[in-house]
């Protein structure tokens, strides 16, 4: 008998699934982490810090007592920081109004902080088993090329393919689990942005684009937008002992797009094209005295294209700030741009 696309997706899944921590043990509490994790950021870059964060971290009720600068420092790496908090707060949520179990109904878990459509259904699903669908950036494109919808972002269309995929495949006995997991495995490894490789495609037979042989137009492209360009000069102060001082802004100073409440070395931006008074960022420090050339590190940050000037720097007289050994400092709770800045002090 002829097998659905649902049922052809899933086998190949069975076979073909990477190997990911989250998927190992995927209790609602795993999966919120990991789903938190991965918008916006690359598997690579989170299977790591995932472990890492839950092993620090291992229950809801840890995460939701833990100080917020260990969970900061835990994330250090992953950018968009402000995931973290709301996980966090996600986390005190559960504890304080669901006595420490992840709820089971959307309702409930979209009233939690950070939690949207998407998570919300990635819970349900993976973890529940409930029969919910989920549109990642993968599943919208996989959906879209099937079905040869252009701008699946313009209106509820690809919400609806993804409800009945799940509904249908579920009418198979198949689990809500795996069929969006599949969905989403598929667009990661094989329908992928570019150069997808529908040779070697389960859903080909039923994927509308191919049999068109017009992959290439689903999902229509949309015109980047050009990175805007973002300077700042950094100081990398050091004392007699080599420790590097430190600062961190408050919660609501947003003087600075690099994320505050993290550690960061002292810095002020460029006006138009010219760096700032020394005596701006001396102002954040005390009295410095420079050494040698600023060594410039770029650095992206969500649409920005941001130049450090890294200067070297000795204090002259009374610091504002904390001294930090290198390491100590490469281990707190800073951002990837800071981490930059630092390799630039340890050369
Ligand atoms: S056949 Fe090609 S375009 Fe269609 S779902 Fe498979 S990989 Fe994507």
């Amino acid at each position: 008998m002829k097998q659905t696309p649902q049922q052809a997706l899933c086998s190949w899944f069975e076979r073909h699934a990477r190997d990911l921590p989250w998927r190992r043990r995927p209790t609602p509490y795993r999966v919120l982490v990991s789903e938190i994790m991965l918008q916006q950021t690359r598997v690579e870059a989170v299977r790591d810090k995932y472990v890492a964060f839950l092993k620090r971290f291992p229950t809801v009720r840890a995460l939701a007592a833990a100080p917020v600068e260990q969970v900061l420092q835990a994330w250090s790496g992953l950018g968009y920081y402000r995931r973290a908090r709301m996980l966090q707060a996600a986390a005190g949520q559960v504890v304080s109004l669901h006595g420490g179990r992840v709820p089971r109904d959307r309702t409930s878990l979209l009233a939690l902080p950070g939690i949207g459509r998407c998570t919300a259904g990635a819970i349900l699903s993976i973890a529940f088993n409930q029969i919910e669908p989920i549109v990642d950036g993968n599943i919208e494109r996989v959906l879209a090329r099937m079905h040869r919808i252009a701008r699946p972002k313009q209106g509820p269309g690809v919400w609806k393919l993804a409800d009945q995929w799940v509904w249908q495949g579920a009418q198979h006995g198949l689990a809500p689990s795996s069929l969006n997991q599949s969905l989403m495995e598929l667009g990661a490894t094989v329908c992928t942005p570019r150069n997808p490789r529908c040779e070697a495609c389960p859903c080909a037979a039923s994927c509308a684009a191919f049999k068109a042989g017009s992959v290439a137009r689903y999902p229509a492209l949309v015109a980047c937008k050009r990175k805007q360009r973002l300077r700042y000069l950094v100081l990398a102060v050091r004392d007699g002992a080599g420790r590097v001082l430190m600062q961190r802004r408050d919660e609501d100073d947003n003087s600075s797009l690099l994320p505050a409440g993290l550690w960061e070395l002292p810095h002020a931006p460029w006006a138009e094209d010219q760096p700032p008074p020394l005596s701006q960022v001396c102002g954040q420090t005390g009295r410095i005295e420079t050494m040698g050339e600023p060594v410039t590190v770029r650095h992206g940050i969500m649409h920005y294209d941001v130049q450090l000037a890294v200067q070297a720097a000795v204090v002259a007289g009374k610091a504002r700030g904390k001294w930090f050994t290198l390491r100590a400092a490469e281990k707190a709770a800073i951002a990837s741009a800071t981490r930059k800045a630092l390799a630039v002090y340890r050369r």
